[in-house]
């Protein structure tokens, strides 16, 4: 099963992929965390990508869609994906539809988290990782158990994004309502597109995710 999470920066892509990851053994492909990646290691990626993601406008078409193709051949063709944070435009979600059918693969669903955009400031400069695993947290929403101390692998190291300032999230929006909300409807006349409410806790934007996706 292949499906893409859509919502806009800080919607809760990333914390409901990771869950999709550990209990359904699907595979989450994060243009965002590749990009990042790919500027700490200094690649021409990463130097094409530096300063448009600190500024929080979007990455050029063909750079993202290169990386995810490359991604999709190194996994085997009966591993589920879920394409987090792409496509982004109607191009990506061109590109995507021919770099899937070149590997024999296709949707199955788009799963569009709805969200209050008031709330999404809030989550994304609460937002942290641990620097090791890469953990998802939140200031307030979700702290670690033991203060200080990632849950999952015992690190005392975190991190936040440079991007995720308030200041940023506003542009950031605006890529989002301008370029990503409009490929809405290029999925909803395919009939794969399934509306989860995300504004619920964790826990319960998992359940309805896993009620949508039959899971
Ligand atoms: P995205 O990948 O869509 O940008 P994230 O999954 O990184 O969003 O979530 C943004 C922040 O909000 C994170 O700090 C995360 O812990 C928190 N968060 C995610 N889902 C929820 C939720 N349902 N309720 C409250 N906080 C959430
Ligand atoms: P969020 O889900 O919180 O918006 P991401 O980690 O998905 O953040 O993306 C961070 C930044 O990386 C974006 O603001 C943009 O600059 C770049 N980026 C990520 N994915 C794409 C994409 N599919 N197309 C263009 N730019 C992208
Ligand atoms: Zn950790």
């Amino acid at each position: 099963m292949d499906i893409i999470l859509l919502g806009p920066p800080g919607a809760g892509k990333g914390t409901q992929a990771g869950r999709l990851e550990d209990e359904h053994g699907m595979i989450q492909l994060s243009t965002g965390d590749m990009l990042r990646a790919a500027v700490k290691a200094g690649t021409e990626v990463g130097l094409k990508a530096k300063a448009l993601m600190e500024a929080g406008e979007l990455v050029p078409d063909e750079v993202v869609s290169g990386i995810i193709g490359d991604r999709l051949d190194e996994l085997g063709p009966e591993q589920g994906v879920i394409f987090d944070g792409y496509p982004r435009t109607a191009a990506q979600a061109t590109a995507l539809d021919e770099i899937l059918s070149a590997r024999g693969r296709s949707l199955d669903h788009v799963i569009e988290l709805v969200v209050d955009e008031d709330a999404l400031v809030a989550r994304i400069t609460g937002r942290f990782t641990c620097g090791k695993c890469g953990e998802g947290y939140h200031d307030t929403f979700k702290q670690p158990a033991k203060e200080g101390i990632c849950d999952v692998c015992g690190s005392s190291e975190f991190k936040r994004r440079p991007d995720d300032t308030e200041e940023t999230v506003r542009t950031r929006m605006q890529e989002y309502r301008g370029k990503t909300a409009p490929i809405l409807p290029i999925y909803e006349t395919r009939g794969i597109v399934r509306k989860v409410d995300g504004m619920g806790s964790m826990a319960q934007v998992n359940d309805e995710i896993e009620a949508a996706l039959a899971l």
